[in-house]
């Protein structure tokens, strides 16, 4: 079976288990584990911030973010199709008791004028705008990215009108191996940042938050409480530094397998509305009478599994163990289909 439903179904590459069997260990909740400490700084360093938090999630890791930078009567700002809206359990009402305001943006990407126009003025009866999310690489935006162009106007926003802004980054590698930006320059225009692992770089569990040393201090009580510290983490942390020191340029690969099946559904007749594929995620409509989930099938039954996306929307993605020769499969099925 070829599997596109996520890029979290990779399994750790030999090079990967070896650097994990290999790490050195201690207690991270007593900040004693050396490894766990390794990859906190080196994430905090190449994000020019100056702390970062080993975290089992990248639902976590928003969370404690959105927790840290509000108080309960705040509102987080961010577009529709935000992970942190979508596929959160909408933790932020629960975690944090703050109120949502959402942008429809452009295949999840927002402007400052969008979000000048979202923030509230001061008044009892208003919730207080605190926090604006971005969301790069955009998951339900179909893999879209934001420049550094497009996100300075924000970012200075923000810091006139008094509000936090927040990358989620659960695939900012994607986007970075496009745009050839550096992850410092990301840095410099976020107080915090989350990013994924277990995602296209590849390991098995693990994300990492990043901001200010006195942001980091709340957050690890945040995770505390949360029930995210972990002990000797530095078996998974081990994975995280091996993977950001060999499978980040290779996400240029995922991004163009997912681009050159995006160009063969393009010609598909029972295919329409394929979004502009930009990463490693391609999202598309099927016609009637397929449904997604007819449609699904018919793939399942060719050894191709991927997940619906709404009745008429499907969503492949693709990953470190989605190899050249299973992309030529996959277009060979995707050709055979009427
Ligand atoms: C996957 C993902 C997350 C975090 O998901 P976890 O499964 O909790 O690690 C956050 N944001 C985006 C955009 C994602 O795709």
């Amino acid at each position: 079976m070829i599997n596109l439903v996520s890029d979290t179904v990779t399994k750790p590459t030999p090079g990967m288990l070896q650097a994990m069997m290999a790490a050195e260990v201690g207690d991270d909740v007593f900040g004693e584990d050396p490894t766990v400490n390794a990859l906190e700084a080196k994430v905090a360093a190449l994000f020019h911030k100056e702390a970062a938090l080993f975290c089992p999630s990248g639902t976590m890791t928003n969370q404690i973010a959105i927790k840290v930078h509000t108080q309960p009567l705040d509102e987080v700002i961010c577009d529709e199709y935000s992970h942190v809206y979508q596929y959160e359990t909408g933790g932020y009402a629960y975690n944090s008791g703050v109120a949502i305001n959402l942008i429809k943006g452009r295949h999840g990407k927002i402007t400052a004028e969008q979000v000048e126009a979202a923030i509230k003025p001061e008044a009892d009866w208003l919730p207080k705008s605190r926090l604006v999310v971005l969301e790069n690489t955009c998951n339900k935006g179909g893999g879209s990215y934001y420049t550094l162009d497009e996100i300075r106007p924000i970012s200075k926003l923000c810091w006139h009108r008094g509000l936090a802004l927040h990358l989620d980054g659960a695939r900012i590698f994607n986007a970075l191996v496009e745009t050839g930006e550096t992850p410092q320059a990301v840095g410099e225009q976020f107080d915090s940042i989350s990013i994924c692992l277990s995602k296209g770089l590849g390991t098995p569990v693990g994300s990492v938050l990043i901001g200010t040393k006195a942001f980091i201090r709340q957050a690890r009580r945040i995770r505390k409480v949360m029930g995210g510290g972990m002990r000797q983490a530095g078996y998974l942390a081990a994975a995280g530094i091996y993977a950001l020191d060999h499978q980040v340029d290779r996400l240029k690969e995922d991004n163009e397998r997912a681009r050159t099946i995006g160009a063969v559904l393009e010609k598909m007749p029972y295919a329409s509305e394929v979004r502009p594929v930009q990463t490693n995620i391609l999202i598309f409509d099927v016609n009637p009478p397929y449904t997604a989930a007819s449609f699904l099938e018919k793939l399942a039954a060719k050894g191709v599994k991927a997940s619906p996306f709404g009745p008429q929307t499907v969503r492949f993605v693709t990953h470190l163990d989605f190899t050249e020769e299973m992309m030529e499969r996959v277009i060979g099925v995707l050709k055979e289909l009427e």
